[in-house]
């Protein structure tokens, strides 16, 4: 079954500027996507029509079965809570430890303490950061903030994961680094959309490739 679909999809800024223009596509449950395409091309813009964080202007965008137009307050919520995102400034509280980074999200929903303590270290664990708990994000490199950022949206198991351009501020190898990860979660069953400009990186994975150009999706 698909787990994103987008049918004729217009997205117009209300200064008037088309970011996608008729956009059609099914991205399948299990997935691991990439989505290329120069800056400003309407990458971003693709990925917060699936979180609902825009409205599409015309057409339909389709999230595990559920029509994001209609979705306002909780039913929004809960979409929100099945998807996990990626930013490429890792939006992490400085004054919060790695921990707390990574289950502020399981407290405000209601989470027991239990639970949250039984999904933190494995969660830590599968990005490396076990032994860095207790720091705080002033003291981890770029590459480790990153891996705490995709931490804090897998905590909750949700089956998309969302990036957009995660390794944006990271060298090669911490790149490499958090590309990994996130195939890892793709192999346990994530359906992972991925957007990046870095060409080096998508031609050393083995994923589809859709490109973004003046608002248009090409896949490859
Ligand atoms: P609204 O919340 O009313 O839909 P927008 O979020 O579309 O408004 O943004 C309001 C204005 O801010 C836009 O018309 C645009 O001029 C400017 N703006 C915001 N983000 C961007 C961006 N990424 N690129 C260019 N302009 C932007
Ligand atoms: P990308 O992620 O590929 O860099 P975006 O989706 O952020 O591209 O932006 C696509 C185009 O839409 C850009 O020209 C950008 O300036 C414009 N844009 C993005 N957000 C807004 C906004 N809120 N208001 C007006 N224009 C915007």
């Amino acid at each position: 079954g698909a787990m994103v679909e987008l049918r004729s999809v217009t997205k117009t800024y209300t200064n008037g500027y088309h970011a996608l223009l008729d956009v059609s596509i099914n991205i399948k449950k299990g997935e691991f996507l990439f989505i290329t395409g120069p800056s400003g091309s309407g990458k971003s813009t693709f990925l917060k029509l699936l979180y609902g964080q825009e409205l599409p202007s015309q057409g339909e965008v389709i999230v595990d079965d559920l029509n994001v137009a209609n979705l306002r307050g909780d039913r929004l919520s809960l979409l929100r809570r099945r998807i996990g995102i990626v930013f490429q400034d890792y939006k992490l509280i400085p004054q919060r430890t790695v921990a707390e980074n990574v289950t502020f999200v399981l407290q405000a929903q209601g989470y027991t303490r239990k639970e949250i303590q039984r999904r933190l270290e494995p969660t830590l664990k599968l990005v490396g950061l076990l032994s860095k708990a207790d720091s705080f994000p002033d003291q981890l490199s770029g590459g480790e903030q990153q891996r705490v950022s995709i931490a804090r949206a897998i905590i909750a198991t949700p089956p998309l994961l969302l990036a957009d351009e995660p390794t944006g501020n990271l060298d090669p190898d911490n790149s490499w680094q958090v590309i990994q990860i996130l195939q890892k979660l793709n192999t346990f069953g994530a359906t992972v959309i991925v957007t990046t400009h870095d060409e080096q990186l998508v031609r050393r994975c083995n994923h589809p490739v859709v490109q973004v150009k003046n608002g248009r999706l090409y896949r490859n």
